[in-house]
C-alpha cells in the first residue's frame, strides 16, 4: 500500500472533529462490517455465534483519546457492565481496554484507579483484562499502569508491536506475561520504529517464534497468511503445546480463515469490537488495507456485482474522503 494512503487514514483517525460527527451520525460509512453493534447486548450475540464455531473473543468497548474526565468515568462503567454480563451469559470471551479511553492522557493515576477496579471485577469471574498498546507517545504510561496492576493481578497482559526497536526487550522482561503481538498501527517515526513490512513482519516472526518457546500464553494477531503458515510449521516441528498459544484476527476479517484455523485444531480468539466510537479504529483498519474500502463501497452500493472490485483504490479513497468532508460540513 502506498504511505500516501496509509497516511491519509491514520490522518483521518486522529481528527477529533470527525470522530464526534461519526458518533453523533452513526453508522454511515460502511463501519458495520467490522463492528459488531453499538450496544452490549449486541456485541454479545455476536460472541455466541462465535463461540458455536469454537471460537472465543476479545471485545473491546471502542473510545480512545478522551480528555474529559465523566467520559472517561462512563467509558469504565461500560466495561464494568460488560464484565458483569460476560459473567452473567457465560459467552467465552474476554475483555480488550485502551488506556487513553480510560483517561491517561488526564492523570496516569486517574486511569490506573480505573483500571484497577476494571481488573478487580474481572479477576473475581476469572476474566483475563488485554491492555491494547497504541501510539508511541503514551508506550512507556502503558507500561507503567501494567507493571502496577501485575504487582497485585496475573488477569492482565498487554501487547507488543512488532515494529518497535525495544519491542523485544519489553516482550523479555514482560516473560511471564500473557501477551499479544502484533506488527502495530500507528503511524511512527524511524527514530523508533521499523517502516518497511519486510523488517517489521521479520521482527515479527522472530519475536513470535521466541514467545512460543517460553511458558506464558501467548496470542498470534495478524491476517497475515505468510506469517501464520510459518508459524503453524515451526509449532509442528518443535512439538509446541497447541493450549499455550492462539491465533487472533479482527471481527470481519478473514472470517473463513478464522473458521479454518478453529477446525484445524488451533485456539482461535476473535477481536471484536462495539460501541458508538467506532470511527477511530476504523479508519485505522482502512488505513492498513485499502481493500477494505473496496469491500464497503461493494456492500454499500452494490449488490451481487462484482465490477467495484476492480475500482482501483484511489475510488474507494475518493469516497470516503468526500463523506469526511460532507460529515464536517454538516458540523460547521
Ligand atoms: C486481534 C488484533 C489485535 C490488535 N491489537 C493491536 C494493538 O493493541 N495495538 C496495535 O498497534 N495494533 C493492533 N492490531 C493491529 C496490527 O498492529 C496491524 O496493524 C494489523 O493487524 C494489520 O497487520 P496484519 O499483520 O494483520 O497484516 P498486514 O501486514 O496488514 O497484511 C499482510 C498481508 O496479509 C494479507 N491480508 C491482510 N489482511 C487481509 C484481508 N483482510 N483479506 C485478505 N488478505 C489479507 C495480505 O496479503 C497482506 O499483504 C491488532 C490486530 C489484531 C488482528
Amino acid at each position: 500500500m502506498s504511505n500516501l494512503t496509509r497516511d491519509f487514514f491514520i490522518a483521518l483517525s486522529n481528527n477529533k472533529l470527525l470522530n464526534k460527527g461519526a458518533q453523533k451520525w452513526g453508522f454511515r460509512l460502511g463501519a458495520e462490517q467490522f463492528v459488531a453493534g453499538l450496544d452490549v447486548d449486541s456485541v454479545l450475540q455476536s460472541v455466541k455465534k462465535l463461540n458455536e464455531k469454537g471460537i472465543s473473543a476479545t471485545v473491546d468497548h471502542l473510545g480512545e483519546f478522551v480528555t474529559d474526565r465523566s467520559v472517561s468515568l462512563r467509558a469504565k462503567q461500560n466495561i464494568l457492565h460488560l464484565i458483569e454480563r460476560i459473567h452473567e451469559e457465560k459467552v467465552d470471551c474476554h475483555v480488550s481496554v485502551k488506556l487513553t479511553q480510560l483517561g491517561l492522557d488526564i492523570d496516569e493515576q486517574f486511569c490506573l484507579d480505573n483500571m484497577f477496579e476494571i481488573v478487580e471485577l474481572a479477576n473475581k469471574y476469572d476474566i483475563f483484562i488485554n491492555i491494547d498498546t497504541e501510539d508511541y507517545l503514551h508506550y512507556e504510561q502503558t507500561l507503567r499502569v501494567l507493571d502496577a496492576l501485575r504487582e497485585k493481578y496475573d488477569n492482565v497482559g498487554t501487547v507488543i508491536q512488532s515494529y518497535l526497536f525495544r519491542a523485544e526487550e519489553d516482550m523479555d522482561r514482560l516473560k511471564d506475561a500473557r501477551l499479544r503481538i502484533v506488527k502495530g498501527a500507528y503511524k511512527e517515526s524511524e527514530s523508533v520504529a521499523y517502516q518497511s513490512k519486510e523488517e517489521i513482519d521479520a521482527n515479527f516472526l522472530k519475536l513470535a517464534k521466541k514467545r512460543l518457546k517460553g511458558d506464558a500464553f501467548t496470542s498470534i494477531a495478524t491476517h497475515d497468511h505468510n506469517i501464520i503458515n510459518e508459524l503453524k510449521r515451526f509449532v509442528e516441528e518443535e512439538n509446541i503445546d497447541k493450549n499455550n498459544f492462539e491465533f487472533q484476527m479482527l471481527y470481519g476479517f478473514r472470517t473463513d480463515m478464522q473458521e479454518a484455523l478453529a477446525k484445524e485444531g488451533y485456539l482461535f480468539c476473535t477481536y471484536v469490537p462495539f460501541g458508538e466510537d467506532w470511527y477511530g479504529y476504523f479508519m485505522r483498519r482502512l488505513a492498513e488495507r485499502p481493500q477494505n474500502i473496496n469491500l464497503i463501497i461493494k456492500d454499500k452500493l452494490y449488490d451481487s456485482d462484482n465490477r467495484i472490485k476492480k475500482t482501483p483504490v484511489i475510488v474507494g479513497s475518493a469516497v470516503v474522503a468526500s463523506l469526511a468532508y460532507f460529515l464536517c460540513r454538516r458540523k460547521k
